[in-house]
């Protein structure tokens, strides 16, 4: 398969936070395998601005040692780590002060041909401050864009605060909420399959499906960000942000066009139809030590921590396509294997021609995220060889490796997609404030009435499924969770 490489306008791309984590594991590479595909325009600039000192030559040293670790397939190719690393620059800035400010505006050109954006990738405590530095400096137009990271906002509260104090500096069209979720492959994928083809939306309803599954399972622990991790827990984490906007997708009526307001409209109303979720309907648990690695605890260095590493939940989505399909939702870390699905699971037939003993069958279509991203439908067939009517359900497989050769691999990074949305000005991958704001006010009273009541979370050993009372929660309807095993 041959990828299409559409092109984008020249740009300066500035990464508040250039030497961190995130520039350094994603962002970087991300813009890395783009200019190696060919979208880079050869005047683009990207611009690495942080609190360290150093200068040009230093900062393409750090990034190189960072392309060689995450650059993929085109790490060792050493020309194009040299090509890419042309493009760079860097400027000490202090995004509370004075530092470094105007020797940034000096760097910038001043050309409405080329792209301007700004991306946060620091800690959601400067994100304002960082807006009203760039606005207030002068280095900014109608035309600029800024790209804020999770997490935003701790709840309702913090999120409307951001949202009006980034709404004094830049237009709503300007402002791109990252969720990393929503540039996956498959995650654009499930639109494709459901929105392009005949075959799914007119069973895509409460009449056909039984019930939908959204688990983002991690082997990991939280490590070294245990102390940050604790004050915000699995539902704010990733909840919050990344199942409700995978539930979105999946429950979202059909948009009239493919545009970011359109989308986000229709997911808008997704999230003001869920219902409230009863306490009983939520299991938080919190990963316990298998003697070698720490519990969740010691990873937390909280030793009567509250917080859940864990959480499943079922919940509805109370609309006439929805009505009474229970929605199961499952995340956690330290579990038996990473894996993330989005599964929809179709009711039986209505009478069974083949009798009892043919069992019950239901089809599935299985969404993966990670690892090896692709689709699955369940089909129920015959089971091959002589002695009657038998039938087994065997998998429709599509795996987008496979299906679309090697490069196919190259092009699901999330990253790189969402950058490039940037500088094109699409912001149907990216969340809106409204939408922010009301995943918050759903999730807010879940936390509020679990803190009110001061329930602590079941402890799971780390490598299980969870904890038991997770698949109480769906088996006590008569289902069972699938994928990783307990
Ligand atoms: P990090 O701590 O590794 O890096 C922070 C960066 O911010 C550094 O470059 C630092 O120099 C810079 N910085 C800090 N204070 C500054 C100041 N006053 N002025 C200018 N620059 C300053 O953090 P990270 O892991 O790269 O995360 C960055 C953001 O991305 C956070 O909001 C985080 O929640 C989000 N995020 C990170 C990841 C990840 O995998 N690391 C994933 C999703 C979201």
């Amino acid at each position: 398969m041959v990828s299409r490489v559409i092109p984008v306008e020249p740009f300066d791309l500035i990464i508040f936070g250039g030497t961190g984590d995130l520039a350094r594991r994603k962002i970087l590479p991300a813009l890395f395998r783009r200019y190696c595909s060919g979208q880079m325009p050869e005047s683009s600039r990207v611009i690495g601005a942080a609190r360290s000192e150093m200068d040009d030559a230093a900062y393409r040293d750090f990034i190189r040692e960072a392309l060689v670790e995450f650059g993929k397939s085109q790490a060792d190719n050493a020309e194009a780590i040299e090509g890419f690393l042309a493009h760079l620059h860097y400027v000490p800035v202090d995004a509370k002060g004075e530092g470094g400010w105007s020797a940034l505006k000096d760097l910038l050109r001043d050309d409405e041909n080329v792209v301007r954006a700004y991306y946060f990738s620091v800690g959601p405590s400067l994100f304002a401050d960082l807006a009203g530095q760039v606005r207030n400096r002068g280095l900014s137009n109608r035309d600029t864009r800024i790209v804020v990271e999770k997490p935003f906002g701790h709840d309702l509260e913090s999120a409307r605060a951001l949202n009006e104090e980034l709404a004094q500096y830049f237009h709503e069209d300007q402002i791109y909420r990252i969720d990393h979720y929503l540039g996956k492959e498959t995650v654009q994928n499930l639109m494709a399959v459901r929105f392009g083809n005949m075959l799914f939306e007119p069973l895509w309803n409460a009449q056909y499906v039984d019930h939908i599954q959204i688990t983002v399972a991690e082997t990991v622990g939280v490590g070294g960000r245990g102390s940050y991790y604790d004050k915000s827990g699995a539902m704010r984490d990733m909840v919050q942000n990344h199942l409700m906007q995978l539930l979105c997708l999946i429950a979202m009526e059909p948009p009239a066009r493919f545009e970011a307001d359109a989308v986000r409209d229709e997911k808008l109303k997704v999230i003001r139809a869920l219902d409230p979720v009863d306490p009983d309907q939520i299991v938080r648990g919190q990963y316990t030590s298998d003697g070698e690695m720490p519990s969740y605890r010691e990873d937390a260095e909280n030793p009567t921590s509250k917080t859940e590493s864990f959480i499943a939940l079922k919940c509805y989505v109370s609309n006439w396509r929805w009505a009474n399909t229970p929605f199961y939702l499952r995340t956690g870390k330290r579990l038996s294997s990473r894996a993330s699905e989005i599964a929809v699971v179709f009711k039986e037939t209505p009478h069974s021609i083949f009798g009892i003993d043919s069992g019950r069958h239901r089809n599935v279509l299985s969404i993966r995220l990670q690892p090896n991203e692709g689709m699955t439908l369940g089909v129920t067939i015959k089971e091959p060889g002589p002695g009657g009517m038998r039938l087994v359900d065997v998998p429709l497989d599509m795996s987008f490796a496979e299906a679309l050769g090697p490069e196919a691999e190259e092009v699901t990074d999330a990253y790189e997609r969402l950058i490039m949305d940037v500088i094109r000005g699409n912001q149907t991958l990216f969340m809106r404030g409204d939408e922010v704001e009301a995943a918050w006010s759903w999730t807010d009273p879940l936390i509020e009435g679990w803190e009110r009541r001061g329930d602590s979370p079941k402890p799971y050993d780390a490598g299980s499924a969870g904890p038991d009372d997770a698949a109480f929660l769906i088996n006590r309807d008569g289902r069972r969770w699938r994928g990783i095993k307990s």
